[in-house]
């Protein structure tokens, strides 16, 4: 299949092609067709798997046929829970529209809203948004929604998630009843499936879960360490391992903070990324990633949702999320160009039952094993509750197969020496039980 028989104009192919992209995903191939029938949609898809192209490029295609009205009202709104999520989309969307007529923005809260005022002022035909700023702004008149042709739900399960059921509702309500509508989430929850319902028309289902990308590609293993030990364990896997590009998940801002700090004393740069942290400085940490500079990324699951990590080596749940769909989350981070990746947990005393959830909703074992040096020690009860506020983190990606990232061929020596057979962690626990002196379980 190739994005010739999709049925898209060639002003869009020219933008693919000048994208490199060679082969539609599955996603685009079952998606493109529907939408530009007109279709609504419900897609399960998670980043990394081609969905924003998925749903830009019908939709470039369909807001282009017709001739643009001077005025240029807001014909296409695409709603996204986070401030990065919804750059990234605007940025694909001006790439994808690169040779059509169309003028896209993208506006999110935590930024002076004037320079947004001002260019929407001028005339927008696709607007990506976070809910709050979106209706701020409506409400102050600066935007209209009465003309919206196509809504777009980006992964409305982690809208729902922090809690923009309310936001969400109130956008419905300011949009024309005749629209087409497209509806993508990770996760289909009662809470997904009702949100569904009241806001498509007949839609066609669309399944693009990553079975044969995520799931296969990434190798998961976990470590048992006792809570206190989990620093100098992940700066031990780190250093010893060569791993050059990190991306580690703890539960809270304040935890992320704090390790970004202990890593950084160990001459491990790092860059925490979280919601308390400002626009800027978020997107220079990410930069900073991207680039190299910065060799870790410590994230909250909802900073990290969206952020367009190509390639990613080596994803570690510092602390294992208590909802288990955010470990599947974690996955997405990795392995976009069929590339597998090494999820690594660390596991504390008091979070064995959340391996037991995700172990349910992967369908499989996660090894487990104990790094020399490092046994836990920790009984229940040591370890006193966390409140429960935000939302967990664990993180956990499929780190690539040693050598083919992070230090050539050279990465497998350098593992770090209790970690069994080869000194690969990830080999050695993925076969199974018992075969490292370290295996534990
Ligand atoms: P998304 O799931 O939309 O976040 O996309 C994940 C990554 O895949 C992005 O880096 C895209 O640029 C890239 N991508 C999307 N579609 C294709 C394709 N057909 N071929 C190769 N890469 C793609």
């Amino acid at each position: 299949m190739s994005f010739d028989s999709l049925g898209l104009s060639d002003a869009l192919l020219k933008a693919i092609s000048k994208k490199g992209y060679t082969i539609p995903s599955p996603i685009q191939e079952k998606a493109i067709p529907l939408i530009l029938q007109r279709r609504d949609i419900l897609a399960s898809a998670q980043t990394g798997t081609g969905k924003t192209a998925g749903f830009t490029l019908p939709m470039l295609q369909i807001l282009a046929e017709t001739p643009i009205d001077k005025r240029r009202p807001i014909r296409a709104l695409i709603l996204t829970p986070t401030r990065e999520l919804a750059a990234q989309v605007h940025a694909n969307v001006e790439e994808y529209g690169e040779f059509v007529n169309l003028r896209s923005m993208v506006i999110f809260g935590g930024v002076n809203q004037n320079p947004q005022v001002t260019k929407l002022k001028r005339g927008i035909d696709i607007l990506i948004a976070t809910p709050g700023r979106l209706l701020d702004l409506e409400s102050q008149r600066a935007l209209s929604l009465s003309q919206v042709e196509f809504l777009i739900l980006d992964e409305a399960d982690r809208m729902l998630d922090m809690g923009f059921a309310r936001d969400i509702k109130r956008v419905m309500n300011l949009l024309p009843q005749k629209r087409q509508n497209l509806l993508f989430s990770a996760t289909f929850s009662k809470e997904i499936k009702k949100l569904a319902s009241g806001i498509l028309n007949n839609p066609a289902m669309v399944e693009a879960t990553p079975e044969n990308t995520t799931a296969e590609l990434v190798e998961h293993m976990s470590y048992r360490v006792n809570k206190d030990q989990k620093p100098a364990l992940l700066i031990k896997l780190i250093s010893e391992g060569d791993w050059d590009q990190v991306l580690v998940f703890t539960r809270t801002k304040h935890g992320a903070n704090r390790l970004s700090e202990k890593l950084d004393k160990s001459g491990i740069t790092s860059a925490a990324i979280h919601g308390n942290k400002s626009q800027g400085a978020r997107t220079k940490a990410l930069a900073g990633f991207k680039e190299g500079s910065v060799r870790v990324l410590v994230a909250t699951d909802i900073a990290a949702r969206g952020l367009d990590i190509p390639l990613l080596p080596h994803v570690v749940n510092y602390e294992l999320p208590n909802v288990p769909e955010d470990y599947i989350h974690r996955i997405g981070r990795t392995g976009r160009a069929g590339a597998s990746g090494e999820a690594v947990s660390l596991v504390s005393i008091d979070e064995v039952d959340y391996v037991r959830g995700i172990e349910r909703i992967l369908g499989e074992k996660i090894p487990s094993e104990v790094m020399e040096g490092f046994e836990p020690t920790e009984k229940i009860g040591d370890i006193p509750p966390e409140p429960r506020r935000g939302r967990g983190g664990q993180g956990h990606n499929r780190p690539k197969p040693s050598g083919s990232r992070s230090s050539g061929g050279g990465s497998q020596g350098k593992r770090p020496s209790g970690s069994g057979s080869g000194g690969n962690p990830r080999s050695s626990g993925s076969s199974g039980s018992g075969s490292g002196g370290k295996r534990r379980s």
